[in-house]
């Protein structure tokens, strides 16, 4: 492991720096998209403070990013070229640019969504689940999506088109979200520590997976993904405090307690561990043959994260199957491979989490080694006696707690 660590580290940085000589700053052709919105229109050049262009009949561009550049959704800005009357009305707009996961935020993407904001005064709310409509599981790219939109098409109106307007947002909103999780968490880490004492605990360990997939899995549809460590090195984090929570838990749980997170809390390997209660034959795997194959999810993430860095674009790593079941859209292929995940670990215990899960993987990098587990026959990863760390999902059911 110590070698794998090494070569993860050496890929990242060379990734890392080739993403960085390789791609320049991408440069939006606002001007083509003005043509593509607005093709009645005649524009100047982009000139003034905030920099604007100005049509023939006096409508005011603008991108949003240009204004705002500190809203940001769960990866980063979202750039919206605004159209304004110069009553201080929305006429048109177009999102030219994001880094959000496109399973989540299709929606908001097309123009049946969009049409919402047409025609807005600039001093309305702009306010989700008020005046704008929320997308479940894209809450927090549909409030930045919102909030761009407030400010910067206020800031014109006032600077530009000498409009008065409202000042401030829409007033801070309790962050229930990441309250929730944090209170999930700290529960099941609870009872991680409680079955390290004592075994009378583990009973409970099949409940907590429940909740697990429903509070993270379908209520919150917020848990790790190796896109967060994407964002993260990218530098394109999110000003989302779920985001924050999400990444620094489990971060911080790996390093203390291994693959804590994979054991307790990820929905997709809670699911997949139910999968393998239904009642049909199993396969049997010689351990050599398993423990060689368990090398390919270390072997994605390498080929990914190299993608991804090289490319500079975080979707590029979105092989997740998880993300394609709790965002509910997905490919053909992709819904595919959720459905082959489903029908293998009905046979194999725990079959993406042992093969191919990316946060796996990391997790199992970030294991520390812990002489305390003895390997058990009913180890919900089928470990052998004696299990590597970084293949102990940490269930407890082995733990040799010593007096
Ligand atoms: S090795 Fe032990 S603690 Fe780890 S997953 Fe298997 S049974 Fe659970």
């Amino acid at each position: 492991m110590k070698k794998m660590r090494v070569v993860f580290l050496v890929v990242t940085i060379v990734a890392l720096l080739s993403g960085l000589i390789l791609n320049r700053p991408e440069r939006v052709d606002e001007k083509r998209y003005l043509k593509e919105i607005a093709p009645e229109l005649v524009f100047s050049e982009k000139k003034g403070v905030p920099p604007h262009y100005r049509s023939d009949r006096g409508i005011i561009a603008f991108n949003s990013y240009d204004i705002a550049p500190d809203i940001r959704g769960y990866a980063g800005p979202i750039k919206v070229l605004i159209l304004l009357t110069p009553e201080g009305r929305i006429y048109r707009l177009k999102i030219i640019h994001h880094q959000e996961t496109e399973n989540y935020v299709h929606y908001m993407l097309t123009s049946s969504y969009l049409r919402q904001f047409i025609g807005k005064h600039v001093n309305e709310p702009f306010e989700v689940d008020n005046d704008i409509d929320g997308i479940s599981r894209a809450t927090v790219s549909v409030k930045a999506l919102a909030e761009t939109i407030r400010v910067s098409s206020r800031t014109v109106a006032s600077e530009v088109l000498g409009i008065e307007v409202k000042r401030g947002g829409t007033g801070r909103v309790f962050p229930l979200d990441w309250l929730i999780y944090l209170c999930w968490f700290s529960i099941t880490f609870g009872f991680y520590l409680l079955t390290k004492r004592n075994k009378r605990f583990l009973k409970y360990r099949d409940l907590l997976l429940i909740g697990s997939i429903l509070i993270l899995g379908v209520y919150l549809s917020a848990f790790f993904s190796i896109i967060h460590l994407y964002n993260l090195l990218l530098l394109q984090v999110s000003s989302s405090g779920l985001w924050f929570v999400v990444l620094l838990t489990t971060v911080v749980s790996m390093l203390i307690a291994g693959r804590f997170y994979c054991g307790w809390l990820c929905p997709f390997g809670a699911i997949t561990e139910f999968f393998h209660k239904v009642p049909v034959r199993k396969w049997r795997i010689s351990f050599e043959v398993d423990y060689r194959y368990r090398w390919v999810k270390y072997l994605l993430l390498l080929l990914f994260t190299l993608s991804v860095l090289i490319g500079r674009k975080p979707h590029y790593g979105n092989y997740e199957a998880y993300i394609t079941l709790f965002s509910l859209h997905g490919s053909s292929l992709s819904w595919s491979v959720v459905i082959l995940v489903f029908v293998f670990s009905t046979k194999v215990k725990r079959f993406w989490c042992r093969y191919l899960c990316p946060v796996g993987a990391i997790g199992g990098m970030l294991s520390s080694s812990d002489s305390r587990y003895k390997g058990s026959k009913d180890c919900p990863m089928e470990n052998k006696p004696s299990p590597p760390t970084h293949e102990c999902i940490r269930c407890n059911r082995c733990y040799e707690h010593l007096i």
